[in-house]
């Protein structure tokens, strides 16, 4: 890995984010270091720069399609493309008792429509600098299909997400559409989605769902255009999303992220990782 190698981390200001960033760049790529907000994400990139390493910040809010497109044409103009793309931001007000529809709507736009936009604006400009480009979104183990305790009760629907040859966006975002639907008039509580962390386990299963069908959707790209992207659950971790609980510190949640973006077997992609490890979705 050389500082030819560029690589874009979202949520770069603090926890998980920040620690992908400086992690990434220890290994002497150049990151950009995004923030939505750019006073604490210049501040960020400030601290990891006077540790020597070579990050520079961009704002970038995935909430909103032009910032997004801003951001895109920057890197195109700057780098000409990008060869990593870590898809770290994200919300959950579960920690608190303040359950409400803006909170469920907030969370679904920013894990799974903001993520996804992301990556569908990012893959023209992504480039197989070292066997592949690589995209790696945040996930997390609430959002696993078959979870014992967490689970879709719908089995059509689980049969339909877990079934490559069913999978589609379409799919996907009736899912998502139809919960927010039942959340804005009340009737989700009694309609078998998952019982913790609901807004939060769903959208982590959006976008669970999002990295199998792109694997599958960019996977008949020709050799030397390939993108690899793959999900990971980072542990229960000690950040502000956790309110500073959890059992691992932010460097070790950021190591699998770390790992994947820069995993030499190319051949990976379309797969769910914990502690370095493929784990079922
Ligand atoms: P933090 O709350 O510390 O960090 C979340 C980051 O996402 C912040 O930088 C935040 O920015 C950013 N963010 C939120 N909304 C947007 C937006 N619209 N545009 C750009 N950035 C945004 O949490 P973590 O570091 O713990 O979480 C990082 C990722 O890891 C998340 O995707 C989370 O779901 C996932 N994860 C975390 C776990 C944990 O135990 N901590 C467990 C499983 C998954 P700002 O500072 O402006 O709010």
């Amino acid at each position: 890995w050389s500082s030819e190698t560029i690589a874009a981390v979202t949520g770069g200001n603090r926890g998980i984010g920040f620690e992908i960033s400086r992690q990434l760049a220890v290994h002497g790529l150049t990151v950009i270091l995004t923030a939505r907000d750019s006073k604490v994400g210049l501040e960020a990139t400030r601290v990891l720069r006077e540790g020597g390493l070579n990050v520079l910040f961009r704002q970038l809010d995935v909430l909103d399609p032009s910032s997004i497109k801003q951001f895109s044409e920057w890197v195109q103009q700057n780098y000409g493309g990008l060869d990593i793309l870590v898809n770290n931001a994200g919300v959950n007000f579960n920690l608190g008792s303040d359950n409400s529809v803006a909170h469920a709507q907030t969370v679904l736009a920013t894990n799974y429509y903001g993520t996804r936009n992301m990556i569908q604006e990012m893959i023209p400009l992504m480039r197989p600098s070292s066997g592949g480009a690589r995209i790696v979104n945040l996930s997390s183990r609430l959002g696993r299909l078959n979870g014992r305790r967490n689970r879709l009760e719908d089995v059509t629907l689980r049969q339909q997400l877990a079934d490559m040859e069913l999978l589609s966006e379409q799919v996907i975002d009736r899912t998502v559409s139809t919960f927010l639907e039942q959340v804005e008039d009340g009737t989700w509580t009694s309609a078998g989605w998952p019982q913790i962390f609901t807004d939060y386990s769903m959208s982590k299963l959006a976008i669970n769902s999002y990295t199998r069908l792109m694997a599958k959707v960019l996977s008949d790209r020709p050799e030397g255009h390939k993108i690899f992207i793959n999900c990971y659950c980072p542990g229960w971790v000690k950040t502000a999303m956790t309110g500073y609980a959890g059992n691992i510190s932010p460097e070790e949640g950021a190591d699998t992220g770390v790992w994947l973006a820069l995993l030499p077997d190319q051949a990976v992609t379309g797969k769910f990782f914990a502690e370095r490890r493929e784990i079922n979705f």
